[in-house]
């Protein structure tokens, strides 16, 4: 199965690649995480994306698809994989496209998740994340069985840089300037699916696994 998850952030799209990832064998590619991960490291591509990220802005294209590039042509063919946060604009949705006819494996689905914005804020600035294993938690609706501790490693949450709300607010302006435009794209290739993710973590997987079902062992 191959899969991207197109949302705005704070949606729970992550929270769902993750579990798709413990239950089958596909892998997940965020390239948030990357990024993030870059920046912690100082590396020249975090030290490029920083600026960015913090502002709430987009990385440039270029930089990503170079990133999500290199990635999918790492794995093996019959590898399953879920997108998470990428692509994330139309320059981007028509590179990967590119891409993925140069290897010869179309994209199954893609999943749209919808949640009502008043919504999202409340859970992105409840949002805290473990930086040694990326595992995320919320303080109302998943809350760590320690406070302020990773159930999974013990390492110390955070609160992302641009989970402030400020940055929160931004971040959503450019998903509906920059990526609502990809589900008419999709659309078009009659690849989407548009799912609620209001509710618990396991009402929204069940839908989602209602929409997958088809698509299920496919390589
Ligand atoms: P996320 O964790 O997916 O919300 O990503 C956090 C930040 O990383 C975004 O606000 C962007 O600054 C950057 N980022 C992640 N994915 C992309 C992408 N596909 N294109 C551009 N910037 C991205």
């Amino acid at each position: 199965m191959r899969l991207v998850f197109l949302g705005p952030p704070g949606v729970g799209k992550g929270t769902q690649a993750q579990r798709l990832v413990e239950q089958y064998s596909i892998r997940k590619m965020s390239t948030g995480d990357i990024l993030r991960e870059s920046v912690a490291r100082q590396t020249p591509l975090g030290l490029q994306a920083k600026s960015f990220m913090d502002g709430g802005r987009l990385v440039p294209d270029q930089v990503v698809i170079g990133l999500v590039h290199e990635w999918l042509k790492g794995l093996a063919r019959t590898q399953g994989y879920v997108l998470d946060g990428f692509p994330r604009t139309l320059v981007q949705a028509q590179a990967l496209t590119r891409i993925l006819d140069e290897l010869k494996t179309p994209l199954h689905r893609v999943i749209s998740f919808e949640v009502p914005e008043t919504e999202l804020i409340r859970r992105l600035t409840g949002r805290r994340s473990c930086p040694k294993c990326q595992w995320v938690y919320h303080l109302e609706f998943n809350p760590p069985r320690r406070p302020s501790r990773c159930d999974a490693c013990g390492g110390a949450l955070v609160q992302r840089d641009d989970d402030q709300e400020e940055t929160v607010r931004k971040r959503l302006k450019v998903y509906q300037e920059e990526t609502v435009p990809l589900l008419t794209y999709y659309d078009e290739l009659k690849l989407l699916s548009r799912i609620n993710g209001q509710g618990t973590i396991e009402e929204v997987s069940e839908r989602l696994m209602e929409i997958l079902k088809p698509f299920m062992g496919r390589r």
